[in-house]
């Protein structure tokens, strides 16, 4: 992800561009798994405190710019909404998020053709989220 369309994400999100902001968008964009709030406290990229960083992952999850994710043990990651940037429109975030059964990480699966869902007319289509379950390619090879 470049500075521009971080920027042009946040725009579209009605988003106050910060540098911050451009700053996690781009380490969560960057991420090949969902990764937690102590990780990104710990991220070189990010120079905040807790309580920001924290009340930022919640502003981006309001306005459905990134995913808060569930293990069993209940404990949270975030990951990016999967947007394709094409020329100024950014396409429908859809993501399949598969959940390693051995490691527990969930992986954003981005190379996934996921099929266009159709929705009652009456009904607006932000986001979609489909998790799937089972042993990721690290796991299968042990
Ligand atoms: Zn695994």
């Amino acid at each position: 992800m470049t500075n521009n369309q971080a920027k042009r994400l946040l725009k579209q999100h009605l988003l106050k561009v910060t540098g911050l902001r451009i700053g996690l968008l781009k380490v969560l964009a960057t991420c090949q798994t969902a990764i937690t709030r102590v990780q990104l406290e710990t991220s070189q990229e990010l120079v905040c405190d807790r309580v920001t960083l924290y009340r930022l992952l919640k502003t981006f999850e309001r306005r459905r710019l990134i995913h808060k994710l569930l293990d069993k043990q209940g404990k949270a990651s975030y990951t990016l909404n999967n947007y394709s940037f094409k020329g100024d429109s950014v396409r429908q975030p859809a993501s399949l998020h598969f959940n390693c059964t051995v490691c527990r990480a969930i992986y954003r699966l981005d190379k996934v053709e996921i099929p266009v869902m159709k929705v009652p007319l009456d009904y607006e289509l932000e986001s979609l989220n489909i998790t799937a379950t089972g042993i990721c390619p690290v796991c299968n090879t042990e």
